[in-house]
């Protein structure tokens, strides 16, 4: 202990209150354990002061205007204008709402929460400096611990972030103003939902990518939907181009990107966003000293107890590696909580769902026909073309498809692709499906309500059975 420190001890020592962190530490506090969570920035974590909910936020605010915007075909003839830092604000509005909730959520539990940085300084304590000068330390003893450091943007050497010219997404999601040209840099997750955004609130965009497609990842039927969609919203592809350099002009920057033939191009914008992908959050608290491993990327290695290398400390969420989905980290925060009671938890999902909230949206789960068959199945395949759904031909939004893998032999759910309005809702029902183990056949009997988009679902499921009534059959 360093003089001067103060001395406490816990049962749990949660570090990072994002939602895997959080929900570690909900957890433990209801099943009776003395839980102290530790949080050096903001309740919530990157989800929701940086990622999923201000992001989803201004979807949707642009969504409205885009919507309001292209309704004249139906009879809504309105020119929406969009106000950024009004836009900002609101935005604002809603995360101060949850972060303010997940605060009053743990001391509702009986959490203890400390602001501070906390640092492993041996196996069994932590030392947590608090913000601000002549804010002290204390020392904490646990007899557990729960590393949810997050993670954070990924930085290219050639592009670093100055959070004026050239932006990670934080700071993609506080402007003030709408840019009139706007270089994206990865049509990854957070480069395909953001350029969806600007595009829709009037910016040029423009989208390199090094690789062949957007999202890579995901079925190029499934991403080819929303590039098109992208494209029609004025988005500029240029894939198979990766960011190389670039330089400051008299009003924002040129880009120089290099092919994998070695062609160099140009692209002149007001601000750049670099969205490359994410690295975990270890630096800051000296897992050595825990003796707590990491792999060759950096993220720390757990079993499907969410445990480390070091049988009392957990790690959950983005430092714990792919999927990096906010979740994802919930589930494994439960988890890490139940063992520490000493509950029979362990992480054997069937699958997770992943959301891409691009337009129209994307919903998968499971798995696709082709690792359907290398997994050594016999995969069985359904599809709802959009253009058959009443509903979405209401929502005047009928590019996309659900489709449905299940299994020839029993008929099994395996997995869907689903791109359409609301993908990311109606993707949940067949989570369930698989996690309860149900057929094409359950998913056929339900009866679902009528005129919606989760009709899609059953359709597709009876297209794979060679009985859907409002698609013919394969
Ligand atoms: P984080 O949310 O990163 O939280 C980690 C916390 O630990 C932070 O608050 C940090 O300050 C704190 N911390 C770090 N070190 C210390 C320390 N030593 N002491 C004390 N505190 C510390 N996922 C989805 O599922 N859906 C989405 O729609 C989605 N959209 C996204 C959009 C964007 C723009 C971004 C960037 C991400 C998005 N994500 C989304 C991913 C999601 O945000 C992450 O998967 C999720 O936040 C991970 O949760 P976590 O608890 O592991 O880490
Ligand atoms: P990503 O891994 O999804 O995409 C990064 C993209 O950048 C890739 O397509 C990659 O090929 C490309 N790239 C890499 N270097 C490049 C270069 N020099 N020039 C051009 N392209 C380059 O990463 P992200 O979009 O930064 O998102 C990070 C993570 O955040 C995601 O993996 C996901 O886990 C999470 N996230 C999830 C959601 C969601 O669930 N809806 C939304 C946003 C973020």
């Amino acid at each position: 202990m360093v003089v001067g420190d103060i001395a406490t001890g816990t049962d749990v020592l949660v570090i990072g209150a994002g939602p895997g962190g959080y929900v570690a530490a909900i957890r433990a506090a209801q099943l009776d354990l003395d839980v102290t969570l530790v949080e050096k920035d903001a309740y919530g974590g990157t989800c929701l002061n940086h990622g999923c909910i201000p992001s989803k936020a201004l979807v949707s605010a642009t969504d409205v205007a885009h919507e309001a915007r292209e309704a004249e075909h139906m009879g809504v003839h309105a020119d929406p204008a969009i106000d950024m830092a009004g836009m900002t604000a609101w935005k604002d509005g809603v995360v101060d709402q949850l972060t303010t909730g997940v605060e009053r959520l743990c001391k509702g539990n009986g959490v203890n929460l400390v602001d501070g940085t906390a640092e492993f300084a041996d196996e069994n304590t932590a030392r947590v400096a608090h913000g601000g000068e002549g804010q002290g330390s204390e020392s904490i003893e646990f007899e557990h611990a729960v590393v949810a450091t997050g993670s954070r943007p990924v930085e290219l050497p050639a592009l670093p972030f100055d959070g004026d010219l050239i932006l990670s997404s934080r700071h993609a999601l506080a402007l003030e103003s709408v840019p009139d040209e706007l270089l994206v840099v990865g049509a990854g997750y957070i480069g395909m939902e953001l350029a969806t955004v600007f595009a829709k609130a009037g910016s040029d965009v423009t989208v390199v990518e090094a690789l062949d497609q957007a999202l890579p990842g995901y079925e190029a039927d499934v991403t080819r939907v929303v590039t098109q969609r992208a494209k029609s919203l004025g988005v500029d592809f240029h894939f198979e181009e990766a960011a190389a350099d670039w330089e400051e002009r008299e009003e924002g920057l040129t880009v120089v990107t290099e092919g994998e033939d070695g062609t160099v191009s140009e692209y002149e914008a007001t601000k750049a966003l670099v969205a490359v992908g994410r690295e975990p959050v270890t630096d800051t608290v000296d897992l050595d000293a825990a003796g707590v491993e990491t792999d060759e990327n950096g993220f720390v290695p757990t079993d499907d107890r969410a445990r480390t290398n070091v049988d009392h400390v957990f790690a959950v969420g983005d430092v714990a590696g792919e999927p990096m989905l906010a979740h994802e980290g919930m589930k494994a925060g439960e988890v890490a909580a139940e063992v520490i009671a000493g509950e029979p938890a362990a992480l054997d999902q069937q699958a997770i769902p992943a959301a891409v909230f691009t337009d129209p949206e994307i919903g998968t789960v499971g798995l696709t026909e082709s690792e359907a068959e290398d997994a050594g199945f016999s995969p069985v395949v359904g599809e709802l073309p959009l253009r058959a759904s009443g509903r979405a031909l209401t929502h005047d939004d009928t590019d996309g498809f659900v489709r449905i893998v299940a299994d020839e032999t029993d008929g099994f759910v395996l997995g869907a692709q689903i791109v359409s309005p609301e993908a990311s809702e109606l993707i949940a029902e067949v989570g369930l499906a698989i996690e309860m183990g149900a057929t094409l056949e359950d998913l056929v009997a339900t009866v679902h309500t009528h005129p919606t988009l989760s009709e899609a679902v059953m359709e597709a499921a009876a297209n794979a059975m060679g009985q859907a009534i409002h698609t013919l059959n394969r």
